[in-house]
């Protein structure tokens, strides 16, 4: 997952560095801004927060943004890598950004490539050459190629373009006002400026938007079937987002409802508290101590000031910091029975260090719910976890994985429960049911499939 966004009208850079940071949390690996002054593009990037890109008090009419997440390849660890990994990117007359994972640039790409997003800007600088400079055209060319989750944002000829994948797996929107055009990851940057969400960009949509408002649509590729990543509305976007017209704190909320049911079927005893790990599962929190009718208590408190354990590569590296994110109200917790509600069980690293935590500071029973049915399978197009071998529920059982967190009871999210919270039916669900929507990912699962000796970064030596 990476952050994308375009604007289009006078904006001043400072103004922009603000809109990016509300994309922070998809990315907080590195951040850039590309922008056009006089006839040139000029970037600006930095390793971390968007905060930290340095920026020239201008006002530029365009403006591109995006925040990194090292979903394959390595993170940004010099200002050398900022070049190299980290959008926007440029080629010719083209720029862009990209959010999602393409799985099959090495079939297509005609040389090495750091990130799939420089991989798309070539082939669309040379398409564009080769088809009279004619976007949609040129598009059009490179969709029918790629095989994967992309959501684009761009600049042509100094107009703005959007496109999206022909599944629609990640999110893209856009709003308008009198004198500004903005398409974002998330609507969450169109509330802070106070301009109405317009809609989402269509899977299989190119928008191009002119300086003198002129809004022309184009269909680039078609599917009847749509495949948004449900892993979205439970973990990466900002609960005040709205994808596919469903507000994410709602999903979230009917989320934690449904755990309440899965929790009252168990027959065990009624938690002192329901408390949630922050800061994804709050509304889910929130709707499971309501239907239980006990109290919430956020006894787990987040050192905010630290990155994501996830990112971070080695299992050692990961339980140092799991350890170190989180901060407990020690006297709330003696002698308690305490559900927990986090969104997600991925390696078990998590889970297994708060209950360890909390059984240590006395809590008499710990229970640990997830808001995400066992994810088994791989993701392919833009979440970290690229082989099965990662996921503790690909190896072990329901019984296995509350032992090895050492729970009390071990309540997982029903995949139907799942899908009708979102209240979508055409999700992209494959790291839970193993069912890949496209054709190239197949094949990456049926080759890792035959390779006993896969380790965790093996699906980038078949991705061709
Ligand atoms: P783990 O500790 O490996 O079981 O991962 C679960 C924790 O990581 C949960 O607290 C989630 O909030 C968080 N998480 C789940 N998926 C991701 C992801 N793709 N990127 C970053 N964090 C994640």
């Amino acid at each position: 997952m990476c952050g994308v966004l375009g604007i289009l009208g006078k904006m001043p850079l400072s103004m922009a560095r603000e809109l990016l940071l509300l994309l922070a949390h998809r990315g907080q690996d590195a951040a850039g801004l590309l922008w056009i002054s006089g006839n040139e593009y000029i970037e600006a990037k930095a390793m971390g927060s968007p905060a930290f890109i340095e920026l020239p008090d201008e006002s530029p009419k365009i403006i591109l943004g995006s925040t990194r997440y090292p979903t394959i390849g390595k993170r940004v660890g010099t200002e050398k890598d900022l070049d190299i990994f980290v959008g926007p990117f440029q080629a010719e007359q083209i720029a862009l950004t990209h959010n999602g994972n393409i799985t099959n640039m090495a079939v297509y790409a005609e040389k090495d490539y750091f990130t799939d997003a420089q991989f798309i800007t070539d082939k669309l600088a040379k398409y564009l050459s080769e088809n009279n400079n004619i976007l949609p055209d040129a598009i059009r060319k490179l969709s029918s190629e790629l095989d994967g989750a992309f959501s684009i944002v761009g600049i042509h000829e100094g107009k703005l373009f959007a496109f999206r994948d022909s599944r629609g797996f990640k999110p893209l929107v856009f709003g308008r006002s009198k004198d500004l055009t903005v398409i974002a990851s998330e609507s969450t940057v169109h509330s802070m400026i106070g301009i109405d969400v317009e809609r989402d960009v269509y899977p299989g949509e190119l928008l191009i938007f002119s300086q003198d408002g002129k809004l022309e649509s184009f269909s680039i590729s078609q599917n009847a079937l749509h495949s948004h990543c449900f892993f979205e509305y439970v973990y990466f976007a900002h609960p005040a987002t709205t994808i596919e017209n469903q507000l994410v704190y709602d999903v979230r909320f009917r989320l934690g409802r449904a755990l309440a049911s899965a929790f009252k079927k168990m027959n065990i005893e009624t938690p002192d508290y329901v408390v949630p790990v922050p800061d994804t599962s709050r509304p889910a929190a929130q709707a499971l101590a309501e239907a239980l009718d006990v109290p919430m208590r956020e006894i787990i408190l987040k050192n905010r000031y630290l990155g994501r354990t996830f990112i971070v590569r080695t299992q050692e590296e990961r339980n140092a910091m799991a350890k170190s994110k989180y901060i407990y109200l020690t006297d709330k917790i003696r002698n308690k029975t305490i559900l927990v509600v986090d969104d997600s069980i991925v390696r078990g690293t998590t889970a297994k260090m708060i209950v360890k935590d909390l059984k240590g500071l006395g809590a008499s029973k710990v229970y640990f719910a997830a808001t995400c049915p066992p994810q088994d399978h791989p993701c392919y197009y833009g979440i970290d976890i690229s082989t099965g071998k990662e996921l503790i529920a690909s190896n072990s059982r329901k019984e296995e994985i509350r032992k090895y967190i050492g729970a009390d009871a071990l309540i997982y999210q029903d995949i139907n429960d799942l899908v009708n919270a979102i209240g979508l039916k055409d999700l992209c669900l494959a790291c839970l049911d193993g069912d890949y929507p496209t054709e190239h990912a197949r094949y990456i699962q049926e080759q890792l499939q035959d390779e006993e000796e896969s380790d965790s970064r093996d699906y980038e030596r078949v991705i061709g």
